[in-house]
């Protein structure tokens, strides 16, 4: 057993096999002061490190057999890279009011069984509350549903549109927004608006678009895909239904 640089004193078998260690060499080993990491089998594993140490070197004395396992120290550290996980999902949920196993999962870039496990621990755990399943939309290209949507002109497709009030004169069919009306004089015909019903109406939250100038109620939209790109319609979407969770009940 070379103990020259030794860092990490891995005796690895298969998870049910078992290694010896060699416990002069294990000895010369502590007393060297290089031992940063024990690896832990299952047996062990509520032992802190030094009690640990302990029974090595007591069980060594004894000419023990000691189990020191690969599989388990692999599990060890997925064990903490779940922990990892685990927290950061706690801190999206906690966060939300609501989100998707679909987008966690995304997010996280890891598969949504080993999300869903989290949060159904979490969930035991009282931390976060299960609620209605969520529908969402995904994208058509790659299935992801970090979508954000783009609102548009009907017309020209631009987006530099701004929200406006604007004036029907009916008399002369005028319609601007409420500001082109200056001192209730009519941009077009030069009259004065003087009964709201009577002789004008007044459209709420209309869209003036700056480019091409058109006015409309309602703005079109579509969707980009924050994952690949892909722009689309509604039409083209995937919808993808999926457990939901938040910090408290928003219903
Ligand atoms: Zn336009
Ligand atoms: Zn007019
Ligand atoms: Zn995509």
């Amino acid at each position: 057993m070379d103990i020259s640089h030794p860092t990490i004193l891995l005796m690895a078998y298969p998870c049910c096999g078992k290694g010896k260690i060699d416990s002069e060499a294990f000895n010369n080993l502590v007393q060297s002061g290089n031992i940063q990491q024990i690896l832990l089998d299952s047996s062990f594993s509520n032992m802190n490190s030094s009690s640990l140490l302990t029974k090595i070197l007591n069980d060594g004395q004894n000419e023990n057999e000691q189990l020191v396992s690969l599989a388990e120290e692999q599990n060890h550290q997925e064990f903490s890279a779940n922990d990892d996980i685990a927290k950061q999902v706690e801190f999206i949920i906690t966060n939300s009011t609501r989100i998707s196993l679909a987008r966690i999962s995304q997010y996280l870039g890891k598969s949504k069984e080993e999300i869903l496990l989290i949060m159904q621990r979490l969930e035991k755990a009282n931390k976060i509350i299960r609620i209605k399943d969520i529908r969402e939309m995904a994208c058509p290209d790659c299935e992801q549903v970090r979508i954000f949507q783009i609102f548009h002109c009907p017309a020209c497709k631009g987006s530099n549109f701004k929200q406006e009030k604007l004036i029907d004169h009916y008399s002369c069919s005028n319609i601007s927004p409420a500001n082109s009306y200056v001192d209730d004089i009519c941009p077009k015909c030069r009259k004065k608006i003087r009964i709201l019903g009577c002789d004008y109406r007044l459209m709420d939250n209309y869209y003036v678009c700056n480019d091409c100038l058109e006015k409309f109620p309602q703005l079109s939209s579509d969707f980009l895909c924050l994952g690949c790109n892909s722009r689309f319609e509604i039409e083209k979407a995937k919808w993808e239904t999926s457990p939901a969770y938040g910090r408290y009940n928003p219903n």
